[in-house]
């Protein structure tokens, strides 16, 4: 195989990222990964062995197998070979994802998964840190964002009729919340890699973001093609 592209989209919660990810790998015929679905999935191997000690965690993680599939190029996750797809998007992941995923020994665990599939495969990959530290050689990498009202309203838009559904108000406070978290976090923290497009999605719509990273995305491997 020529040498693969790799794409890095990073920002806060509910910018968008997996959504557009998902539909500009369809475009391009890359794989999407979804690097945040990993932390919720050991986020989800915490909440059911009641790992809340970091400790305890840490030793337990060569216990924790986690594997990517993908299904009509839609990711799937595996939990010990169970596929946790849909568990690990109920809300109450989501904090235990964020708290999970500054663990620097969590981190590593996941970053040859996330390596090896990069250097493999043609990707978009969407997270926090994927253009800093996971790509830092990414062939395009792009810092999505949008007002944190805006991203709660979103999720609330996703959630709304799912059983744990929060009010507006909650996810808003848990979005602003997450993002303090994954910001101020000593090891791998959210932030706009260097050589990053940053693009605030607030006042435009999916389409137009999705076709702004398109355009970006073809005019930056084409100059390095
Ligand atoms: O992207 P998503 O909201 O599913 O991510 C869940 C959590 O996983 C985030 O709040 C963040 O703490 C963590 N995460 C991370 N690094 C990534 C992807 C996600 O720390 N590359």
């Amino acid at each position: 195989m020529d040498k693969v592209i790799n794409i890095a989209i990073d920002g806060p919660a509910g910018a968008g990222k997996s959504t557009i990810a998902k539909k500009l790998a369809e475009k391009l015929g890359y794989i999407y990964i979804d690097t945040g679905a990993l932390y919720r999935a050991v986020a989800l191997f915490r909440i059911e062995n009641k790992l809340d000690d970091v400790k305890e965690l840490i030793n337990k993680l060569p216990e924790c197998k986690i594997e990517l599939g993908f299904e009509n190029n839609v990711q799937q996750v595996y939990l010990n070979n169970k596929n946790v797809s849909s568990e690990i998007r109920q809300n109450h992941v989501s904090m235990k994802a964020s708290e999970t995923s500054a663990i620097p020994e969590v981190r590593q665990f996941l970053f040859d998964l996330q390596k090896k599939t990069a250097s493999e495969n043609n990707v978009i990959m969407d997270g926090r840190d994927i253009g800093t530290v996971v790509l830092p050689d990414a062939d395009v990498k792009i810092y999505l964002t949008a007002s944190p009202k805006e991203r709660a309203l979103r999720r609330y838009r996703e959630l709304q009729g799912k059983p744990d559904c929060p009010t507006f108000e909650k996810l808003l406070e848990e979005i602003i919340q997450r993002d303090k978290n994954d910001m101020n976090r000593p090891v791998a923290p959210l932030k706009k890699a260097f050589d990053a497009i940053e693009i605030d999605s607030t006042n435009i719509s999916l389409d137009e973001t999705i076709e702004k990273i398109y355009q970006i995305i073809l005019d930056k491997t084409k100059k390095r093609g």
